[in-house]
């Protein structure tokens, strides 16, 4: 531990603070977090959160759920321009337009969206739960919102379900071509590839195992294959480098990095226990109806 990294955790006990870390974010921050996990188990600790404060180092989304689900709690987002480039490619317009469209659909909204997206879905979703999601609900016809690649992967597992896709995705999975996947596949022919279901269905067509980020983490601990190549943004290869020191991980694109993930930085976190960040703050209207979606999504689960 640095100094840096001392102090805040001093400043953690004495402000009865939890501090949530995602998968992606950088290690020193991971170091310092109470827990580090997914979007789901984030959104599910900070529900029952019982100390006074929350820092969730991550992106928007996932500090406004952490407010909405625990609306007593002080929430933080230590970097406050930390975004979801796939969270704002809709808007709640997009929404009712769908579902003016197929007024008997559910609309399934993926948590990686804004609070006001949430709002007016019906249920929320994670990467792990999407398809559990989908065969929950009574209708047959399911607005998949934002994210086209988790849609039409959820789509093939749910055939008797008809889903209907908005065009969002996330620019950093779905960045990995076929040529990608093939170049791996070629030069690592005996190694398994695990891969997130925001990349393409092409690219998923190369996957030995495809899985939410802490789906993924759990195959390549328990796996006995020595060979393994990340398919998921690179905090995830920087777990497990430092974690199975008698395997071999490859990446399976350069530069698999979100850098809005990347954003948050000790001094960030910091300046939440110094008052120099505003803490999250959504109108109420909003929150309420982001709640329905959320809590019926954990309610699943
Ligand atoms: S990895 Fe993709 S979905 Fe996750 S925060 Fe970054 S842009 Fe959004």
């Amino acid at each position: 531990m640095n100094d840096l990294q001392e102090k805040i955790l001093k400043l953690k006990k004495e402000r009865n603070a939890l501090i949530l870390a995602h998968y992606y974010q950088t290690l020193p921050v991971q170091d310092i977090a109470d827990f580090v996990g997914d979007s789901f188990a984030l959104a599910k600790l900070a529900q029952k959160a019982d100390k006074d404060m929350i820092i969730l180092c991550g992106v928007r989304f996932m500090a406004e759920s952490a407010k909405i689900l625990n609306p007593e709690k002080t929430v933080y987002l230590p970097s406050f321009d930390a975004g979801c480039p796939m969270a704002d490619m809709i808007t709640p317009d997009d929404v009712l337009s769908l579902r003016k469209k197929h007024p008997e659909a559910a609309v399934v909204c993926y948590v990686n969206s804004s609070a006001a997206v949430k709002a007016v879905s019906d249920i929320c979703c994670t990467s792990s739960s999407a398809e559990k999601v989908v065969r929950s609900l009574p209708n047959r016809q399911i607005i998949f919102v934002p994210d086209k690649n988790l849609g039409s992967y959820v789509a093939k597992s749910v055939p008797e379900k008809e889903i209907i896709l908005f065009d969002g995705c996330c620019p950093i999975h779905d960045n990995v071509s076929v040529k990608d996947a093939e170049t791996v596949r070629k030069t690592l022919p005996d190694a398994k590839i695990l891969v997130h279901p925001e990349c393409r269905s092409e690219v998923l067509e190369f996957a030995d195992y495809i899985g939410s980020t802490a789906g993924i983490l759990d195959y390549a601990r328990k796996t006995d294959a020595l060979d393994l190549v990340i398919g998921t943004e690179y905090g995830v290869f920087d777990i497990l480098s430092r974690e199975l020191l008698n395997k071999k991980l490859h990446i399976l694109k350069d530069n698999f990095v979100c850098a809005d993930m990347k954003k948050t930085g000790l001094e960030d976190i910091l300046a939440c226990f110094e008052g120099n960040r505003p803490p999250i703050e959504l109108p109420e209207s909003e929150m309420a109806g982001a709640r329905k979606s959320l809590e019926r999504m954990v309610g699943i689960e």
